[in-house]
């Protein structure tokens, strides 16, 4: 078998939100990537958190043509040679989610001509995996914030998370930090109010703190027992994170929009985290995320998905013996039901693991080919 053909399809997707009185409306950026074999099977991969068209550029232009006639099996022999076309020397960023797109593309292969679901090759770990579900985002205010969580806990989600932080780092919030933390802390305790004491709560900065604001909300929040503090701080300052951890004793999350293993070898050698978050759509694919939750291992560290794309990822935290949670990012799940046929439905807070080859899932080309029609997000839509 032979790679035929490689296409990146940059698109940008309209969401319509509404919820506990919200109606907004607003778009989130994705480049679905197929890869083609010259014996009929296709494999189809995933990549956000980036500008769209500037992936579907590395891949179609770059990525693409250099594993052109390759074995589409050997996911190693590939993986090292796109590290060495696109980051030679070890860069971190767009090429590692170009990189991870294709690699997400060629394990859907391989299930799919060993009639195997991924995570069985990745290991076949844990056939059943806990979910949990991104609901708080910015956009609700506090009480609304409230009333859909417990909307998502009378759905049967017993484990929540909500984004804190702002945008005062970017420099797109007027508010002072500290009036930003302050507000965060009333959200925090008010969700714990109106969820009870047995509803697990995960909080997300999203890298938008400093050590030192990062601290004070944490002090703050300690009645609300968060399970896990995600991206706490800005670029995961490494030892900024083992401070963090070592004073306030929260557990500490990240790793989603890391591009290559080094990162991680960093935090786990500086116990700087609880939980390493690789995301398959970002982490360089299925090919090195294995390899993080490996070294994981070695340091007694579980991992656990962040960063969203749940389906794509529940291979891995399936596949592995330290692989925990999947995310259910409610914008991110909105976007799948749009681009992609036979997504499967968590139940009572778990997702039952399917047999189907590969992702078990499938690109809705109708409904790709309308998306991709509409303007691209020029740097918005990121979630
Ligand atoms: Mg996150």
């Amino acid at each position: 078998m032979k790679i035929a053909r490689v296409a990146a399809t940059p698109l940008n997707v309209p969401l319509h939100i509404k919820l506990a009185g919200v109606d907004r409306r607003t778009t989130l950026s994705v480049c679905l990537v197929e890869v083609e074999t010259d014996s009929g099977l296709t494999g189809h991969g995933l990549t956000a958190i980036t500008e769209e068209e500037v992936i579907a550029a590395i891949v179609e232009r770059v990525a693409g043509p250099a594993i052109l006639s390759d074995d589409p099996l050997a996911h190693e022999r590939i993986w090292d040679k796109l590290y060495w076309t696109l980051m030679p020397r070890g860069q971190t960023g767009y090429a590692a989610h170009a990189l991870a797109a294709i690699d997400v593309a060629l394990w859907d292969i391989k299930g799919k001509a060993l009639g195997q679901p991924v995570w069985r090759l990745l290991g076949g770990a844990h056939p059943k995996v806990p979910v949990y579900a991104t609901f708080g985002f910015g956009f609700f205010g506090r009480e609304q914030l409230a009333s859909v969580a417990k909307l998502w806990v009378s759905q049967g989600f017993k484990r929540l998370k909500m984004t804190v932080a702002g945008e005062a780092l970017r420099h797109r919030d007027t508010r002072p930090m500290m009036d930003v933390i302050r507000e965060d802390a009333a959200r925090v305790a008010a969700v714990r109010e109106a969820v009870g004491p047995d509803i697990e709560l995960f909080i997300d900065a999203n890298c938008n703190l400093d050590l030192y604001h990062a601290t004070k909300l944490v002090e703050m929040i300690a009645p609300c027992r968060i399970s896990f503090f995600e991206e706490p701080l800005t670029q995961n300052d490494v030892p900024g994170m083992a401070q963090l951890r070592r004073a306030t004793g929260m557990a500490l999350a990240c790793g989603q929009n890391e591009g290559l293993a080094f990162r991680f070898r960093d935090l786990l050698a500086a116990q700087a985290i609880d939980y390493a978050q690789p995301n398959v759509c970002i982490t360089g694919g299925f090919s090195q995320c294995v390899k993080i939750a490996g070294m994981a291992a070695a340091h007694n560290v579980s991992i656990a998905n962040g960063g969203a794309w749940g389906f794509h990822n529940m291979h891995l935290q399936a596949g592995v013996a330290n692989g925990t949670l999947v995310e259910h990012h409610y914008l991110a799940v909105e976007l799948c039901r749009q681009i992609y046929r036979g997504l499967p439905e968590p139940k009572d807070g778990f997702f039952t693991m399917s047999e189907a080859p590969g992702l078990g899932f499938e690109p809705d080309r109708d409904a790709i080919r309308e998306i991709a029609k509409l303007p691209l997000s020029g740097g918005r839509g990121k979630g």
